[in-house]
C-alpha cells in the first residue's frame, strides 16, 4: 500500500492522478490533496479520495471552503498556507508525491518531498527549468526517487535501459535522444494571422486536454523548450544530444536513438493517465483507464523539423539552456508573465515570445548557488517582464 501526497490536485494532472488512484483501492491511499482555487472541485475530490488532509495553498479561501465541506458532511482535516504544503509533502506516513501545481508556484514544496527522499512524481517540469543543478543535486543527497511524469520525459524514461547511469549516454550506446511535439494548434495557420489567436483557441489543443498555462505553452512550443531543459537535468543530458520532432499524431510520446541504428519509442494514446500510473506504479504496471491504440486506425504518422519563425519560444528556451541556470529561470518567469497576461486578454499571442526575448536579453547571467537565489532572480525576471509589458500596453 503506497500513501500519497497529491499537489494541485484540482487540476488537469491532479484529477487524472485521483482517477488511477481511485481504481486501485488495495494499492494507493491517500494522504493528502492540496489546491489553490476550484473549492467546489476539491471538495469533490477530498470526498472521492477520503483524502486524510486537504490544503488550501490561499489562506483567504478558508471560511468559504469550510462551508462546503461541511456541506458535502466531509470530515478530512483542513490545512492552510506554504507550510502546510511543506508539511504533507514531507509527513512521515507518506512515501509518494504529485508534483502537479502549475508554474514556480510548484518548487518549493516540490523540494519539501525531494529533501524528505520521497518519490516524486514530476509533472511540474518548472521545478526543474528554474533550479535544475540544485534541485538534482537535493535529489542526489537526500535519496529521493525522481520519476518523470510528463509524457515526454515517461516516454524516454521508459525506452532507457534500466542500467542507464545520468549523463553517461556513452555507456548505453546512445546516440540521441528525440523528443517529440505535436506543434499544438496553430501548426498550419498561417503566420500572418498569429497576431489575432485569442485565448480560447490556444488552449484547444488538438490531441491532449490540459490546463490553461501549459495549453499556450503547448501552442507556442515554450512547453518544449521547458521540455527541452527539464530533459537534459532529468537524464544529464547536453543540448547536441536532444533533437525536437515535430509529429503531429502525438502517438508517439518520445525516442531513444541508439548505436546499431535502433530506435526505441513509447507510444500510446494521448493520455495523461498512462505516465501517472507508471510513476504510481513503477516498476510495475497497473490499468490507468487508457485505451490501448488500435494501430489500423492510426492514418498518418508524420514527422518534421519546427520552423523557427513559426516557434520562436521554442528556440528561446534552448538558446537559454545553451546560456545557462540563470537563463532558464529568467525565461521561465517571463513567460508565467506574458502567457497569464495573455490569457487575461492584455497582449497578442506573438507578444508572449517578444516578452520571453527581451528579458532573456536584459536580465543578469548570474551563478545562482541558492534556491532563496533562484527565487530572487525569478522575482527580478518578473518585474521586468511586467515592465516590458507596461509598455507593450
Ligand atoms: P492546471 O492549471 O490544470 O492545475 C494546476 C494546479 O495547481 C491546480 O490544482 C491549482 O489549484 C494549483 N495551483 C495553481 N496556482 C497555485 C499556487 N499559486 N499555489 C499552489 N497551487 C496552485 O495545470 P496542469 O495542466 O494540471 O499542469 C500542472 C503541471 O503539470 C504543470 O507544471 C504542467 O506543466 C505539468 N504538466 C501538465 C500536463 C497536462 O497534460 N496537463 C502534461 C505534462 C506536464
Ligand atoms: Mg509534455
Amino acid at each position: 500500500m503506497r500513501t500519497i501526497t497529491v499537489l494541485g490536485a484540482t487540476g488537469s494532472i491532479g484529477q487524472n492522478t485521483i482517477d488511477v488512484i481511485s481504481r486501485h483501492p488495495n494499492e494507493f491511499r491517500v494522504f493528502a490533496i492540496t489546491g489553490h482555487s476550484k473549492l467546489d472541485a476539491l471538495v469533490k475530490l477530498a470526498v472521492q479520495c477520503s483524502a486524510r488532509y486537504v490544503v488550501l495553498s490561499d489562506p483567504d479561501t478558508y471560511q468559504d471552503f469550510k462551508s462546503l465541506m461541511q456541506a458535502a458532511n466531509c470530515h478530512s482535516e483542513i490545512l492552510v498556507g506554504a507550510q502546510a504544503l511543506d508539511d504533507v509533502c514531507s509527513a512521515p506516513e507518506v512515501d509518494t508525491v504529485m508534483s502537479a501545481i502549475v508554474g514556480a508556484a510548484g518548487l518549493l514544496p516540490t523540494l519539501s518531498a525531494v529533501r524528505a527522499g520521497k518519490r516524486v512524481l514530476l509533472a511540474n517540469k518548472e521545478s526543474l527549468v528554474m533550479s535544475g543543478q540544485l534541485f538534482m543535486n537535493a535529489v542526489r543527497e537526500h535519496k529521493a526517487e525522481l520519476l518523470p511524469i510528463d509524457s515526454e520525459h515517461n516516454a524516454i524514461f521508459q525506452c532507457l535501459p534500466r542500467d542507464f547511469e545520468y549523463g553517461n549516454l556513452e555507456k548505453s550506446g546512445i546516440t540521441k535522444i528525440l523528443l517529440t511535439g505535436s506543434g499544438g494548434p496553430f501548426r498550419s495557420l498561417p503566420e500572418s494571422s498569429f497576431d489575432s489567436i485569442t485565448p480560447d483557441q490556444a488552449c484547444a489543443h488538438p490531441n491532449w486536454t490540459m490546463g490553461r498555462k501549459i495549453s499556450v505553452d503547448s501552442a507556442s512550443m515554450m512547453n518544449k523548450g521547458l521540455e527541452f531543459i527539464e530533459a537534459k537535468w532529468l537524464f544529464g543530458l547536453h543540448e547536441n544530444d536532444i533533437e525536437v520532432v515535430l509529429h503531429p499524431q502525438s502517438t508517439i510520446h518520445s525516442m531513444v536513438q541508439y548505436i546499431d541504428g535502433s530506435v526505441i519509442a513509447q507510444l500510446g494514446n494521448p493520455d495523461m493517465r498512462t505516465p501517472i500510473s507508471y510513476g504510481l506504479s513503477y516498476p510495475q504496471r497497473i490499468s490507468s483507464g487508457v485505451e490501448a491504440l488500435d494501430f489500423p486506425s492510426l492514418a498518418d504518422f508524420t514527422f518534421s523539423k519546427p520552423s523557427k519563425s513559426r516557434y520562436p519560444n521554442l528556440y528561446l528556451a534552448i538558446e537559454a539552456c545553451k546560456q545557462g541556470q540563470s537563463a532558464t529561470t529568467a525565461i521561465n518567469a517571463a513567460n508565467e508573465v506574458a502567457v497569464d497576461a495573455f490569457l487575461n486578454g492584455r497582449i497578442k499571442f506573438t507578444d508572449i515570445a517578444n516578452i520571453n526575448e527581451q528579458v532573456l536579453q536584459k536580465s543578469d547571467s548570474i551563478e545562482l548557488t541558492s534556491i532563496a537565489q533562484v527565487l530572487e532572480h525569478d522575482e527580478q525576471a518578473r518585474s521586468l517582464a511586467k515592465t516590458i509589458l507596461r509598455k507593450l500596453n
